[in-house]
């Protein structure tokens, strides 16, 4: 296996807090806890060297089985977490990050997220929970820190009241929700953008403008939104259970888009109607 020369194809995105992250990598939300070293596996020899999970896919286990089988360095794959739900206070959050590296069998982890910032629950307060995080970025346990959902107001209030800034926020985003003004607020404020659901969980791949512009390209409608990501300086981590989609949807680098293209799909966006996942303002669910 050639793995070098195709992992090297992935530009790498710099960070705020010095460190890098490849731009494409491979998702694991909704892969069945048994099945994910297989599938993390797979991605690895593929060439991906990004993996992102959460506490709450229950699934964190398999990908640091994966990546300590696969043969490549640990500190050549980068590996995300984010906090579950239920565990925002202070006390909660340390000990889930405990088990986090436990389950990953890892001493660190590469980022390490506020999963959603449920602004009605726990008074409001994941102000306390950033600070939190950055206990765990100042001990060298979560190389990078940052939030995942976080809306413009969440943000806002971070720089008002925090020393750091997250260095990601890991937003739904695709071709039915550009998410503009959190994608400018974060650009504007050295803030990587990660898009999550980056094809919409295969919503937009019928779409006619997509459909169109991949026919013409002779790249599939997958391809062509994933790259579409990648040329707007998204990071993004699609998650597929197929072996021929994990390799598909690495293709990505050796075809661009026109402007004229990028600007079609742009133009697909739908605003809030364009969300398929919940919206991060009421979003105050907790795992059972
Ligand atoms: P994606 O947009 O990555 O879409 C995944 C779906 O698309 C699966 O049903 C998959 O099917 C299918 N698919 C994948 N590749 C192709 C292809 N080439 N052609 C056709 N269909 C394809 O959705 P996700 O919601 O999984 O988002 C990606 C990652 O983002 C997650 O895995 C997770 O890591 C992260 N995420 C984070 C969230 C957050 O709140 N922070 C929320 C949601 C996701 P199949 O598997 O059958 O091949």
């Amino acid at each position: 296996m050639n793995r070098v020369p195709r992992t090297v194809l992935v530009p790498s995105i710099a960070l705020n807090d010095g460190h890098a992250i490849p731009q494409l990598g491979f998702g694991v939300f909704q892969i069945d806890p048994e099945d994910t070293a297989e599938a993390v596996s797979e991605a690895l020899e593929v060439g991906y060297r990004q993996i992102d999970t959460a506490q709450m896919y229950r699934n964190e286990e398999g990908v640091g089985e994966a990546v300590r089988a696969c043969g490549v360095d640990r500190a050549d794959v980068f590996v995300t977490s984010k906090l579950d739900n239920r565990f925002h206070r202070p006390a909660d959050a340390r000990r889930a990050f405990d088990a986090t590296l436990s389950a990953l069998g890892f001493e660190y982890v590469d980022l390490f997220l506020i999963h959603w910032p449920l602004p009605t629950l726990y008074d409001g307060d994941f102000v306390s929970t950033w600070n939190t995080l950055q206990e765990f970025h100042q001990d060298g346990r979560a190389r990078s820190i940052g939030v995942s959902n976080f809306q413009v107001e969440h943000l806002r209030r971070l720089g008002a009241e925090c020393d750091v800034m997250p260095a990601v926020n890991q937003v739904e985003l695709h071709p039915y929700l550009l998410n503009r003004d959190v994608h400018a607020y974060d650009q504007a404020h050295g803030i990587a953008t990660q898009a999550w659901s980056p094809i919409a969980q295969g919503i937009v791949l019928g779409d006619p403008v997509i459909t169109a512009i991949a026919d013409r390209l002779g790249r599939s409608p997958a391809q062509v939104v994933l790259r579409w990501q990648i040329q707007h300086g998204n990071i993004v981590f699609p998650k597929s259970r197929t072996p021929a989609r994990i390799r598909e949807n690495f293709e990505l680098f050796d075809f661009q888009l026109g402007s004229r293209d990028v600007d079609a799909i742009d133009a697909l966006d739908r605003g809030e109607a364009g969300r398929t996942g919940p919206n991060p303002d009421t979003m105050a669910n907790l795992p059972d």
